[in-house]
């Protein structure tokens, strides 16, 4: 997929910046070239405030106003990975937390088609305009309460949440289709985990995948 406008060239936020991400990227282990190549699609500065673009493609979270966060670029390229790790296109991945909708916009051009829910509806249209901006056709936004997952378009072949939940929400393990994967951080004794459950003919078979540290995942709309 061809991201369009004009976003080349602004300094700090150039393809040259953004080169030195992907490099940074494959150095810390990230391997899929799918990803890797949406990553260097995407412009990351245009997801952040204004003043925060200069730093848009350092390694680390930047905050996104509402007391939340967009996630650093590593954490988006590992769950996107590890969703995606063996498919060749999705059909329909659901994310819960849009935010800044930047991982959400990686994830449009490796599936056919996103849903995306967000809680905070300024986020939502914040997010809306971005892909719009973007040129991103694919993607279904709604403001809502992710904990019920989304149950009007289930079943997904990847469901990715981008908020800590505080146990496994039972009901989004139901919404994937077999063979579907879910990728969410939990918390747990030793802080929080990043956790992939894969569905299959006879059940669900968990993974843990490495150390996370997300916004929690909070019940009601706003
Ligand atoms: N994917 C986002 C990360 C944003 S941080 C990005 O790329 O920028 C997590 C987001 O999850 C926040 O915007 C927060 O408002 C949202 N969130 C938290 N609990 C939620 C819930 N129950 N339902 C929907 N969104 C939720």
């Amino acid at each position: 997929m061809i991201i369009s406008g004009d976003h080349q060239g602004i300094g700090m936020t150039s393809q040259r910046t953004r080169e030195r991400l992907i490099k940074r990227l494959r150095s810390k282990g990230i391997r899929n070239l799918a990803v890797l190549e949406a990553l260097r699609n995407t412009p990351r500065h245009i997801f952040v405030d204004e003043a925060l673009a200069s730093r848009a493609y350092e390694e680390t979270a930047l905050p996104i106003g509402h007391g939340q966060t967009i996630s650093q670029p590593y954490t988006v390229a590992r769950m996107t990975e590890a969703l995606i790790e063996g498919h060749n296109k999705l059909e329909s991945v659901l994310e819960i937390g849009t935010g800044s909708g930047y991982q959400c916009a990686i994830l449009a051009q490796l599936a056919r088609r996103v849903h995306s829910v967000e809680r905070i509806s300024a986020l939502l249209e914040q997010a809306r305009l971005r892909f719009r901006e973007l040129g991103l056709r694919n993607i279904r936004l709604k403001h809502s309460d992710g904990g019920i997952g989304l149950p009007e378009y289930a079943p997904y072949d990847g469901i990715l949440v981008t908020a800590a939940a505080e146990a496994l929400p039972q009901c989004l393990l139901q919404q994937l289709a077999v063979g579907g994967r879910l990728i969410l951080p939990v918390k747990s004794d030793q802080g929080q985990v990043m956790l992939r459950i894969t569905r299959n003919e006879d059940g669900f078979q968990q993974q843990t995948l490495e150390a996370a540290n997300f916004v929690p995942l909070v019940g009601g709309m706003i």
